[in-house]
């Protein structure tokens, strides 16, 4: 389908941005396009405005910050894929770049995006949410610092507010080993049907859950079963505890909490190895 009529300007910075959205208009900003665009196409979203952040350079970086990797909002999977400082400090961000969709889809779909698109099937939500990462956003009253968690508002939904841009995330640099992100999919390059993120953060292991409820989870049985001293096997069968996986063309609710159970058991088998 053609999507519905929209305005389009571009953004030269964040505070042009910031004044953009605030102009009264329904505006959207526009990263890489690659969930928007289809959004819209179908009609499920119909901006007034689109304001491209696309060419806003200096939201492109991965850098080291103190005991923290900061990752410009618009950085590119590709550009974390191949991210040395990633690969060597927080390498779960990396690899799992590389199993975001096709290489097209790479060049283009933003870190940022994904946060804010809040799509529980998305792989960037489920690893920050393990990692514990920290967002900056910016808005007309100034920045803000807030959780990942704080940021998923529902299916599809942000909690950020509309005015407010997502400028960078966060995460601890967790070295090379003890993680583990294991992804189910139908078909080579498919979005997840059910995957499982572990991560070995100082004493516990944090584990989160890709499609398995409105938005990327918390395994909270699981971890509070390995906080206890259960095995990986033991833990991983409270994987789908508290969960509401959807049914679909792709996977019943009760087979992606069977996948759920043994995606997490592989998982906590590679990150404790
Ligand atoms: P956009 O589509 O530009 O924006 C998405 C939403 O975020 C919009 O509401 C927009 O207003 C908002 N937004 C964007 N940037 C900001 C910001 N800085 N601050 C505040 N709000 C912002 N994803 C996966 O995780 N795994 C997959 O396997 C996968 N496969 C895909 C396959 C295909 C064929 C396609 C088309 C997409 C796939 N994706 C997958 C999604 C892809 O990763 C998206 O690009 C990404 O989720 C969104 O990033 P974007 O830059 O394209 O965001």
């Amino acid at each position: 389908m053609i999507p519905a009529k929209f305005e389009y300007e571009v953004a030269e910075s964040v505070d042009h941005a910031i004044e953009l959205l605030g102009s009264g208009k329904d505006a959207k900003l526009l990263a890489g396009g690659h969930s928007l665009l289809p959004l819209m196409r179908l009609r499920l979203a119909r901006p007034e405005l689109l304001v491209d952040i696309g060419r806003v350079s200096d939201l492109s970086y991965v850098r080291e910050d103190g005991d923290a990797i900061a990752i410009g909002a618009l950085t590119r999977y590709r550009d974390l894929e191949t991210s040395e400082l990633l690969r060597a400090e927080c390498p779960i961000v990396a690899e799992t770049a590389g199993l975001v969709g096709d290489p097209q889809v790479r060049h283009r779909g933003t870190i940022g995006g994904s946060v804010a698109h809040c799509d529980p099937a998305s792989d960037a939500p489920t690893i920050l949410l393990a990692l514990d990462a920290e967002l900056v956003v910016r808005g007309s009253g100034g920045e803000r610092r807030l959780p990942v968690a704080e940021s998923f508002g529902g299916f599809l939904q942000t909690a950020l507010e509309p005015t407010e841009v997502l400028t960078e995330i966060r995460v601890p640099k967790t070295g090379a080993d003890g993680w583990a992100y294991q992804k189910s999919v139908r078909r080579a390059q498919d979005w997840a049907t059910v995957a499982v993120a572990a991560v070995r953060m100082n004493s516990s292991v944090h584990v989160a859950l890709t499609n398995m409820g409105p938005t990327a989870l918390r395994a909270g049985g699981v971890e509070e079963a390995l906080s206890g001293g259960a095995d990986p096997a033991a833990a991983a069968e409270r994987a789908a505890e508290g969960t509401s996986p959807p049914s679909d063309h792709n996977a019943s609710s009760e087979y992606r909490e069977h996948l759920a159970r043994v995606l997490t058991r592989r998982a906590l088998e590679e990150a404790l190895s």
